[in-house]
C-alpha cells in the first residue's frame, strides 16, 4: 500500500510522512512534494492539496483529510469522482473545541474587553451582567463539534440553543432545524457560535440578514471556516453597534494578510486557526487507524458524504 502525503508546506509534509511510516509498517509512506510513481498511491492523505494533485492518483482507494472539514478537498476542481474521503475527528479535536467555545462564550459573556479597557485606564469599573441561565447563546452545527461546544455551555447553565440541517435531541439545548425554524433560532441569540461545514449553502451565512435577527449587541464567533463570514457585513454590524464583539478563528486567507483591518479593529479578537488544531501525534494514530480499517474492510467510521459537502 502506498500513503502520499501533501501539506502546503513540504517540511511538514516530511514530518508527517515519517510519522506515519512509523504507524504503518509494511506499507510505504511518500510525500507529493517528491517524485514519485502515481500508479503506485493507493491513498492519499491531505491538507488543502493542490488542483489535480489526487486526479494524477488512477489507483486511489481513498482520501483522507487532515481535519474534519473536507471542503479543502472539495475545493479541488480536479478531485477524481466517486473516491472516499475519511475525516479525521476524535475526542481530541472534540475537547480543544469545547475549551475554546467555552473561553470565548464566556469572554462575550462577563464582557472581557470592556474589563480589560477599564484596567488599562485604572478604572475601577465593576461590570454586572445578568447569569448564564438568562443569557442566549446559540450555536450552528451540531455535529461532532457543534453538538459538543452546545452541551459545553448548557452544562455552564447558559439558555443554549443549536441549529442544524436534521432534528436533534440534545439534553439541556433547544434543538432548531433546516431553514424554516432558523429565524426563530437566531431571534434574541446574545452570542452566537459558528460550527458549521463549508458547504454551497453555508457560504456567506454569516451575512447583514442574519446579524440583524440576532438580538442588538450580539457576538458572533466563528471557528469554522472563514468564508463562512461576509467581512464587509460584519465590519458594518460592529459599525451600527448590531453586533458589540466578533472572535474570529479563520479567515478567507489564511494566514490573515497584515493589512487586513481584523487585526487592528477594537471589537474583533483574531486567532490564528488555533480553536482546535489536531495534535500530529494524535491525528497520525487516528489516520493510520482509519486507513487500516478501509484497507481491511473497504469502509471505516470517519468517511464523509462528499455529495452533501460535509
Ligand atoms: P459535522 O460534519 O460533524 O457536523 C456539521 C453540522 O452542521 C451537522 O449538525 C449538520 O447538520 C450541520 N449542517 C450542515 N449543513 C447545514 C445547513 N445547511 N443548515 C443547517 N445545519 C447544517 O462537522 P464537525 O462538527 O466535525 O465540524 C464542523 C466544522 O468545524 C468543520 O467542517 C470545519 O469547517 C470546522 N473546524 C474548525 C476547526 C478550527 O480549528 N477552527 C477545527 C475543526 C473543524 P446534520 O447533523 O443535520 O447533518
Amino acid at each position: 500500500m502506498t500513503v502520499a502525503v501533501y501539506l502546503p508546506l513540504a517540511e511538514k509534509t516530511q514530518w508527517w510522512v515519517e510519522m506515519l511510516q512509523g504507524l504503518l509498517p509494511g506499507w510505504d509512506v511518500v510525500s507529493m512534494h517528491d517524485e514519485i510513481d502515481p500508479g503506485a498511491v493507493t491513498y492519499g492523505v491531505v491538507w488543502r492539496p493542490r488542483t489535480g494533485d489526487l486526479a494524477g492518483f488512477p489507483n486511489l482507494k481513498a482520501i483522507v483529510s487532515i481535519g474534519a472539514g473536507i471542503d479543502h478537498v472539495l475545493a479541488d476542481a480536479e478531485l477524481p469522482e466517486g473516491v472516499p474521503i475519511i475525516r479525521t475527528v476524535g475526542k481530541d479535536l472534540t475537547q480543544r473545541m469545547r475549551e475554546y467555545v467555552a473561553l470565548h462564550v464566556l469572554r462575550h459573556h462577563r464582557d472581557m474587553p470592556r474589563q480589560l479597557q477599564a484596567q488599562a485606564e485604572s478604572d475601577w469599573h465593576a461590570i454586572v451582567v445578568p447569569v448564564a441561565p438568562n443569557r442566549v447563546v446559540g450555536v450552528m452545527g451540531l455535529g461532532n463539534l457543534g453538538a459538543a461546544a452546545a452541551q459545553t455551555l448548557a452544562g455552564l447553565g447558559f439558555d443554549t440553543r443549536g441549529w442544524s440541517k436534521s432534528p436533534k435531541d440534545l439534553d439541556g439545548v433547544s434543538c432548531f432545524t433546516g431553514t424554516g425554524e432558523m429565524d426563530a433560532f437566531l431571534d434574541g441569540c446574545e452570542i452566537l457560535v459558528n460550527l458549521l461545514p463549508l458547504t454551497d449553502q453555508t457560504r456567506g451565512i454569516l451575512n447583514a440578514d442574519l446579524f440583524a435577527k440576532l438580538a442588538p449587541g450580539a457576538c458572533v464567533i466563528n471557528c469554522a471556516r472563514g468564508p463562512h463570514l461576509v467581512d464587509t457585513d460584519l465590519l458594518a454590524a460592529l459599525e451600527s453597534g448590531q453586533i458589540k464583539q466578533a472572535t474570529l478563528d479563520v479567515f478567507h486567507q489564511e494566514p490573515l494578510p497584515a493589512d487586513n483591518p481584523f487585526w487592528t479593529h477594537p471589537a474583533i479578537t483574531v486567532t490564528p486557526h488555533v480553536a482546535s488544531q489536531i495534535d500530529a501525534g494524535t491525528g497520525g494514530r487516528l489516520i493510520a487507524a482509519n486507513l487500516k480499517a478501509f484497507e481491511e474492510t473497504g469502509t471505516c467510521g470517519d468517511l464523509a458524504d462528499a455529495a452533501r459537502g460535509y
